[in-house]
C-alpha cells in the first residue's frame, strides 16, 4: 500500500500503527502527489494535520489543529490514523498506538519526572489510547519492580549461558534453536559444550580481571535439557570453578520442554547450585500440543514437575502461551486453572509470536483475533492476581499475534531478578554460547552497549577465534 507522507513525518511512528491493522502488508512511503489511484493513505502536516484514507473506494478524511512541537502533531496524526482504520477494520489494539517503546518503561519515565498515577493513567489512555486494563497491567508491574530497580551499580553482572539445541523443533517456535532429533546434528553438541567451556573460562578471566561481581545466572536455550547428564555436569561444574558464585543469589536453568527432563539431570541441575528451573508445558491440553510438535503430553508435565517438587526444587517457573493453534478461550483457561493449582512461585504468560522463521507462519488457520487474545489475557491476569500472584516483567514484541504481550508473574519475594535486568536493561549481562549477546550497562549514563555472539551453533563452532576475540572488547568498555 502507498503511504504519502510530507517530509517532515517519522514515517516510523506511523508504520508502526499500521502494523496494527495491517501485519503482513507492505508499505511504499512516498512524498505526497496530486494524482493518487487505488488503496492508499495520505498524512500532511502543513497549516493543520490531514490524515485521508481510500480503502476499497471508501474515503474518509480528518483534520486536526496543530500542536505546539511536532513531536506532538506526529502522535495526533497517529491517533487520527488508529481510530480511522480502528472504524474501518474493526481491529482494536488494548494497547493503543504505544509502540515501539515498553510499556514499564515509559511508566518509570513518566514517574522519573514527577508525574502522580492520576496523570500517567490520563497520558497514557488520552494521548495512547491504551486501555484501562493494560494502564492497570503496566502501572501494576512497574510498582513491584520499583522494589528492585534502580540500580546503579558498576561492577555486577549476570552470566548468560545460551544452549540453542531442543530434541525437536515446535512448529511455533521463533527462537533460534537447532534440532538435535538426528544423529548429525546431535554430534555437534560435544563441540559446541567444548567450546562453550573455553568462553566460559575467558569470560570468567576477564570479569576477574576487571573486578566485576557475578549476581545471577541464567542457563537458557533452546531447551538446556536436550543435553546429555554428562553435558549438562560439565557446563555447570565448570561454571562453579571459574566463577564465584558465592554472590550468586539467584541461578536460573531453564529446563523447558518435559521430554528432555529426567531425575538424574535435575539431580545434577541441583547439586550445581540451581535455584529456580523452568519446566514449560506451554499448555495443558494434549490435542493442542500434539498440533504444535511438542513431543509430550500434559502428563510428561506433571510427571516432570513433581519430580522436582520431590527432589527439592521450590522456585519453578512454568511457561504458557495465548494464541496456540487449535487452542481456544476455554481451553486456554483450563491451563491457567490447572498451572495455579500446582502453585510455582512464577508463572509466565506468553502470547503466541510469528515470526517468519516459525513453520506456523505458513498455516493458513492463523489466530489473528485480538478478541480472544484480549480475553485470554484478561482472564490470566484476573486469576493468577486473584491467586497471589503479581507482574513483574512485561514485554511486547513485534509479532506478538492480536498485539498481545508477555507477563512475568510471580509470588511475592520469587521475583526473577535476571528478568528484571535484561527487560529493564540496568545490569551488564555477559553471554556465552550461540545467539546470546552481552549488554554492557553504563549507570553514570543510563546507557547499554552490546556485543553480538554468533546467532547459529554452527557458526558458533565455525568462527569462535572471532567470538573469543569479541569477548576482549569487554575490557575496552570498563577501560573507558
Ligand atoms: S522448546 Fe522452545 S526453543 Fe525449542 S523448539 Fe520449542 S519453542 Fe523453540
Amino acid at each position: 500500500m502507498n503511504i504519502y507522507l510530507s517530509k517532515e513525518i517519522g514515517k516510523y511512528e506511523i508504520e508502526a500503527v499500521l502494523k496494527i491493522f495491517f501485519s503482513d502488508e507492505k508499505f511504499c512511503f512516498l512524498l505526497p502527489v496530486n494524482d493518487v489511484i487505488g488503496n492508499y493513505i495520505r498524512i500532511d502536516i502543513t497549516n493543520s494535520i490531514i490524515i485521508k484514507v481510500e480503502i476499497d473506494n471508501k474515503t474518509l478524511e480528518r483534520s486536526e489543529q496543530l500542536k505546539e512541537t511536532q513531536k506532538e502533531n506526529i502522535l495526533t496524526a497517529c491517533r487520527a490514523l488508529y481510530e480511522i482504520l480502528s472504524g474501518i477494520t474493526g481491529t482494536k489494539s488494548d494497547w493503543g498506538i504505544l509502540t515501539g517503546i515498553r510499556p514499564v518503561k515509559k511508566i518509570n519515565g513518566y514517574l522519573a519526572e514527577g508525574l502522580s498515577f492520576e496523570h500517567i493513567r490520563d497520558k497514557l489512555y488520552k494521548e495512547y489510547l491504551v486501555s484501562e486494563e493494560k494502564i492497570r497491567l503496566a502501572y501494576l508491574t512497574s510498582e513491584i519492580q520499583s522494589k528492585y530497580i534502580p540500580i546503579k551499580e558498576n561492577n555486577t553482572f549476570s552470566l548468560y549461558i545460551g544452549i540453542p539445541f531442543c530434541p525437536s523443533r515446535c512448529s511455533y517456535c521463533s527462537f533460534v534453536s537447532h534440532s538435535i532429533a538426528s544423529k548429525s546434528a546431535w554430534k555437534m553438541t560435544d563441540e559446541y559444550v567444548e567450546k562453550l567451556l573455553k568462553e566460559l573460562s575467558i569470560t570468567a578471566e576477564i570479569t576477574k580481571d576487571l573486578g566485576l561481581k557475578l549476581t545471577t545466572i541464567y542457563i537458557g536455550g533452546g531447551t538446556p535439557t536436550a543435553l546429555n547428564p554428562a553435558q549438562i555436569s560439565a557446563i555447570m561444574e565448570k561454571t562453579a570453578k571459574l566463577f564465584n558464585i558465592s554472590d550468586v543469589f539467584e541461578y536460573t536453568v531453564e529446563a523447558g520442554r518435559a521430554d528432555t527432563i529426567s531425575e538424574e539431570k535435575l539431580r545434577i541441575i541441583k547439586a550445581n547450585g540451581a535455584t529456580r528451573i523452568s519446566i514449560n508445558p506451554q499448555t495443558l491440553n494434549d490435542d493442542v500440543l500434539k498440533k504444535i510438535g511438542r513431543n509430550h503430553t500434559s502428563k510428561d508435565f506433571y510427571n516432570a514437575y513433581n519430580m522436582a517438587v520431590k527432589l527439592g526444587f521450590d522456585n519453578i517457573n512454568t511457561d504458557l502461551i495465548a494464541g496456540l493453534p487449535g487452542d481456544d478461550i476455554g481451553s486456554f483457561c483450563q491451563t491457567i486453572d490447572g498451572i495455579i493449582k500446582l502453585s510455582p512461585k512464577n508463572i509466565t504468560i506468553h502470547t503466541l509470536t510469528l515470526k517468519r522463521a516459525s513453520k506456523l507462519s505458513n498455516f493458513t488457520e492463523l489466530y489473528n483475533e485480538s478478541e480472544v487474545i484480549h480475553r485470554m489475557s484478561e482472564y490470566s491476569f484476573r486469576k493468577i492476581t486473584e491467586n497471589g500472584y503479581a507482574p513483574y516483567y512485561l514485554y511486547r514484541q513485534k509479532n506478538n499475534i492480536g498485539n498481545g504481550e508477555n507477563v512475568g508473574y510471580a509470588k511475592s519475594g520469587y521475583e526473577s531478578m535476571y528478568n528484571i535486568y535484561i527487560m529493564e536493561e540496568k545490569q551488564t549481562i555477559i553471554a556465552c554460547g550461540a545467539g546470546g549477546s552481552t549488554k554492557i550497562f553504563e549507570a553514570e549514563h543510563d546507557k547499554l552497549t552490546r556485543i553480538f555472539n554468533y546467532k547459529y551453533p554452527y557458526e558458533y563452532i565455525s568462527k569462535f577465534d572471532e567470538v573469543l576475540k569479541r569477548k576482549q572488547k569487554i575490557y575496552d568498555y570498563y577501560s573507558k
